[in-house]
């Protein structure tokens, strides 16, 4: 675990051997979404820290939880699928806002951890050497005294920090507390300088491993006894070829078996299924065989696994996987297997009215509905979905809401938008926002809305019909027919350009730069006939000077002023507007 850039994949790969020169350390096992490492080869790489410890475990299965979708939820959840974690610091950043994040998680969890303080070739002069230890000696002898010293302040800085954080650690060759201070492991995981890349095979990692080992060994092993009850939690879900929707699995504890009922947690809602096919990795996936997988008729812990089955399209990582045996209530494991999304589901509108919310895990997906949900923001949703925007989506998405434009919108959250997804919601008039900041999301979708509006006015324009009450000012009747043209006061209202009056259509007023005159104002307006059929009207045949002018309006135009402009309409406007309603008899 640990921030974005401090290092995780490349130690990762050096956990696993794949960066050393001479070829893949033995017996390691690449699985599905974990590493395996046999005791045979963390003996081999710790045989220089000396500590020789018998090692009573068989090995360590490394998951890869940094590049998978699901690590919020895994890490968030009472998934119980790690033991201990790594968590990875860079020297030169110290604590960062997903390592606080990270550690948040472990504290809640109550999740061990070692630090690795990561990228220690970046203090300024720092001399790589073949040892890949890096014990007292490494820093105190090998280094100069400059280097010592910026490592010295680098990691006061560090320590200081987590103490901040309520969290006690230290070097680890220093730490006599080992179990109430956590270990701090200098690490080098990838070596930025092309001349020495080579002497580079992980400086720091056969000491954190042995760290994992001595712990697992005080700490787990009366714990790991193998037990009959699964344990086995989903990393990703993904489409394969020949195989349909297949989940990646790390299986922690029991057997699966070919043919077992199981019940996973869905997005929508529960599934029980069978396993189909239970596949891991081809040992020579490397040559032709690449992308083909062994069977097996059952699979013991603990093991990254593939499982194939039916109905596994909405299964939610991070999850649980429930066997179902033969006296078992299977709708009591639907029940369990559901229990943490619960308050999810319960914040889908129950109209089927709201927009569609996307995120890539089921933690991020909490935190968008918790915020959409809150008064101010009140934006309502109709599904929700987790994992990058397919085509499904966009479909979805726009069936749903026929009826209501704003809400034929995906609110797309840190997560990718599939090129065909795009094209398809162009083609559809899906609106798809996407950020990986929530509050950029609800900018995005006020703006849209605010232009729907803007739209909807627009096209409303010419059916409403603003309300005003004119008198014609004496002496003021510049041009009695086609066009009339007066002088008039706005006694009440607002007069506009466009607005339909008792005498024909205001085309046009003398009030620049606006074309409208508000309540008081005096001005010159060109009047020209409604429509052909109707006859033009004609002062002293058809109007006086006494005669008042007001706005005619209809049902209609009612309803489109008062859908569209009501927030642009003052109260007075309103009143006028009401009298009016009275006078043409719209109820
Ligand atoms: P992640 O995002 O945490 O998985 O980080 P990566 O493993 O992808 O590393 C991010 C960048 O840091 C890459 O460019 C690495 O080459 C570089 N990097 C990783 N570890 C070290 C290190 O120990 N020393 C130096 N100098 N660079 C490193």
């Amino acid at each position: 675990m640990g921030h974005v850039d401090a290092g995780k994949t490349k130690l990762l790969d050096c956990i696993r051997g794949t960066n050393v020169q001479e070829g893949e350390a033995g017996g390691i096992t690449q699985q599905i979404g974990a590493t395996y490492l046999p005791a045979e080869n963390i003996r081999d790489r710790t045989k220089g820290l000396k500590a020789d410890a018998k090692l009573n475990v068989r090995g360590l299965l490394v998951i890869d939880t940094p590049g998978h979708e699901s690590f919020t939820n895994l890490r968030s959840r009472g998934s119980g699928l790690c033991d201990i974690a790594v968590l990875v610091v860079d020297i030169m950043h110290g604590l960062e806002p997903q390592t606080m994040e990270s550690l948040d998680l472990l504290k809640m969890r109550n999740t061990d951890f070692i630090v690795a303080l990561n990228k220690v070739d970046r203090l300024y002069g720092w001399k790589t050497h073949g040892d890949t230890r890096i014990v007292k000696e490494s820093i105190n002898e090998k280094q100069s005294k400059d280097v010592r010293n910026e490592f010295t302040r680098s990691l006061t800085q560090i320590i200081t920090q987590f103490k901040e954080q309520g969290i006690n650690t230290e070097l680890y060759y220093d730490n006599k507390e080992r179990g109430e201070t956590y270990n701090i492991v200098p690490t080098i995981s990838a070596i930025s300088d092309l001349l020495v890349r080579d002497w580079n095979n992980g400086e720091g990692i056969p000491d954190l491993l042995l760290l994992l080992v001595q712990w697992a060994q005080k700490t787990m092993v009366k714990r790991l006894t193998y037990s009959e009850e699964v344990q086995c939690t989903v990393l990703e879900v993904k489409v394969v070829e020949g195989h349909g929707t297949t989940i990646d699995v790390v299986l922690v504890n029991g057997v699966h078996h070919e043919g077992d009922q199981i019940v996973v947690c869905g997005m929508q809602g529960p599934v029980a299924t069978m396993i189909r096919a239970l596949l891991t990795l081809h040992p020579m996936r490397e040559l032709p065989v690449k992308g083909t997988y062994l069977h097996h008729k059952e699979i013991k812990a603990a093991q990254g696994i593939k499982i194939a089955a039916q109905g596994l399209e909405h299964t939610i990582a991070g999850m649980s996987i429930y066997i179902v045996r033969p006296h078992d209530n299977v709708e009591e494991i639907k029940e369990a297997a559901m229990k943490d999304v619960k308050s999810v589901m319960s914040r889908i509108a129950k109209s089927g009215e709201g927009v569609y919310v996307q995120a890539s895990t089921l933690g991020s997906l909490e935190a968008l509905l918790e915020f959409l949900n809150t008064p101010a923001i009140n934006i309502p949703v109709s599904a929700i979905s987790i994992g990058p925007v397919h085509r499904k989506d966009v479909m979805k998405a726009s069936a749903m809401l026929e009826k209501r434009k704003e809400y034929r919108t995906i609110l797309a959250f840190d997560v990718k938008v599939t090129p065909k997804a795009r094209e398809l919601a162009d083609e559809l008039g899906v609106k798809i926002f996407t950020a990986d900041i929530i509050y950029h999301l609800f900018d995005q979708f006020k703006a849209h809305i605010d232009n729907l509006k803007e739209e909807k006015k627009r096209e409303a324009a010419e059916e409403a019909v603003f309300p005003c009450l004119l008198k014609i000012m004496s002496n003021c009747v510049f041009n009695k027919k086609d066009p009339i043209v007066l002088g008039v006061h706005v006694i009440d209202g607002i007069a506009k350009v466009r607005v339909f009056i008792n005498i024909g259509w205001i085309a046009l007023i003398e009030n620049k730069p606006v074309d409208c005159a508000k309540k008081g104002q005096k001005v010159a307006i060109k009047i020209i006939g409604s429509n052909s059929e109707e006859q033009q009207k004609m002062f002293g045949r058809h109007f006086e000077i006494e005669d008042q002018l007001v706005s005619k309006i209809s049902r209609r135009s009612v309803d489109a002023l008062e859908e569209n402009y009501v927030d642009d309409l003052s109260v007075e406007e309103r009143d006028l507007l009401s009298k009016l309603k009275k006078l043409f008899k719209i109820w």
